[in-house]
């Protein structure tokens, strides 16, 4: 099959060839034939497969084949994603596929000054991707209006979903006109997301490109055990002794990615970080910078490393494990992308093993585990497997309490330290109330 095949116009033939995309994805090859013929989609594919092209090919087409030049302060087609970088990726792509059109195309989100977007929305835009919140910002302060709107495509809806995204998607939804194309794309399909999707499409198409839930298989990966405090001496050495050139690292909290760059600065090694604390500058110089290969470690949070897209990633560290398991696919999608192979790492400790047991159970694999010597691990990771089970290590006979002794550890609830729990008093309670974080989760 080629793109040809496929009924794609010659312009946007041209501009894929330039591009070096030769054969059609397995998404693209089911995705464009549907999106030309106007059809609704909701599409579990995952980060790396090719979706963009999926949507974003067809969509340039419809828009140039059919339907009025764009009005005054309106956009003809709307790509929802869940994060600034995400939102920049994606316009740079449709920029590129829409190189020898004659269409416009814009990104809008927030963190920088709305006012060069509300002055680049007055002539309209026929393309325009947007982050919800500055979406609606821009639609309130009437820059926006969406009454031409064609095509609403929803990247990463699950994404969008677990950043707490879902009371501006109700919002937009007010917004919409009634009779539009709409295309979601997910990695993963929750519940929620199906509740979404039974709300915004109409009688979509399904498509799947790999099966649900179940991470690249072009990713190897394993995990290493290891205790919590000896972490940051792990990654350094695995770093040394794999002769590690470009490492995505994903940490759990900001301090978390600011304390490991910190120390591997601090040992001369090139790192930078980024999460949602930092200005989008900042954040995207980094990221710059690290797609350059000027610098060579970048410690990322989930919400931060959102819609990274670069080539021939060959490893991504997770130097925490992430708090929801569907992080994980997102993360180690970063690697073996369109084809290529990858590697993911997992540094994990006895705290974790709850959340290693959720990736599992999820992933529907059990992970290898491979201790590196010299860093056995003091408290011991519980086994663990994809049915869900934890075992443990058969208990030792209790020892009789004597007085105000701090309770012992409860491997089956964790906290997670950084950002929501309460810190570790340093007098312990006579009884220790364990802690969960139930809270919705921040919007970063
Ligand atoms: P995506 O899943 O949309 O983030 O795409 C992942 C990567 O695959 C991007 O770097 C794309 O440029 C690349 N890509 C997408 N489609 C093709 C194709 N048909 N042939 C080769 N590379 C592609």
């Amino acid at each position: 099959m080629t793109f040809a095949t496929l009924g794609l116009i010659e312009p946007l033939l041209r501009a894929l060839e330039t591009l070096g995309y030769q054969t059609p994805t397995p998404v693209q090859a089911q995705a464009i034939p549907a999106v030309l013929a106007g059809r609704d989609l909701m599409a579990a594919a995952q980060t790396g497969t090719g979706k963009t092209a999926g949507f974003a090919v067809p969509l340039l087409q419809l828009l140039t084949m059919e339907g009025p030049k764009v009005a005054a302060n309106s956009a003809r087609a709307l790509i929802l994603c869940p994060t600034r970088e995400l939102a920049e990726q994606v316009h740079a792509s449709v920029a590129e596929y829409a190189q020898h059109l004659p269409l416009t195309t814009y990104a809008v989100y927030g963190g920088v000054s709305i006012n060069p977007q509300m002055m680049k929305l007055r002539k309209g835009v026929d393309i325009l991707v947007a982050t919800p919140g500055r979406l609606i910002d821009l639609f309130r302060q009437n820059a926006l209006k969406l009454n031409q709107l064609q095509t609403l495509v929803l990247d990463e809806a699950d994404r969008m979903l677990d950043l707490g995204f879902s009371e501006e998607l109700a919002n937009i939804y007010r917004m919409l006109p009634k009779k539009r194309q709409t295309l979601l794309f997910s990695a993963t399909f929750s519940d929620d997301i199906r509740l979404l999707a039974g709300q915004m499409l109409n009688d979509p198409l399904s498509i799947e490109v790999s099966p649900r839930n179940v991470a690249a298989n072009t990713v190897k990966q394993w995990v290493v055990p290891v205790d919590k405090k000896r972490k940051p001496e792990l990654f350094v050495h695995l770093m040394r002794k794999g002769r590690w050139k470009q490492v995505l690292v994903f940490a759990k909290t900001r301090n978390g990615v600011d304390a490991l760059v910190d120390k591997l600065q601090g040992l001369g090694i090139n790192a930078d970080g980024i999460h949602g604390d930092k200005p989008q500058a900042t954040r995207q110089r980094a990221l710059d910078r690290f797609k350059s290969s000027e610098v060579q470690i970048l410690v990322a949070t989930d919400v931060a490393a959102r819609g990274l897209d670069i080539e021939d990633l060959p490893l991504v560290v997770n130097f925490d494990l992430p708090i929801v398991a569907e992080d994980y696919i997102h993360r180690i999608g970063r690697t073996g992308r369109a084809g290529n192979t990858g590697e993911a790492i997992s540094l994990v400790c006895a705290d974790e093993v709850n959340m290693l047991s959720a990736i599992e159970m999820l992933t529907r694999q059990t992970l290898t585990r491979k201790t590196e010597p010299d860093f056995e691990p003091e408290h011991r990771v519980p086994d663990t497997d994809a049915s869900g089970q934890v075992v443990k290590k058969p208990k030792k006979p209790k020892k009789p309490k004597t007085s105000g002794g701090g309770g012992k550890r409860n491997l089956g609830k964790w906290v997670d330290s950084g950002e929501v729990a309460p810190a570790e008093p340093s007098i312990k309670p006579v009884r220790k109330v364990p802690v969960f974080n139930t809270g919705p989760r921040k919007k970063k």
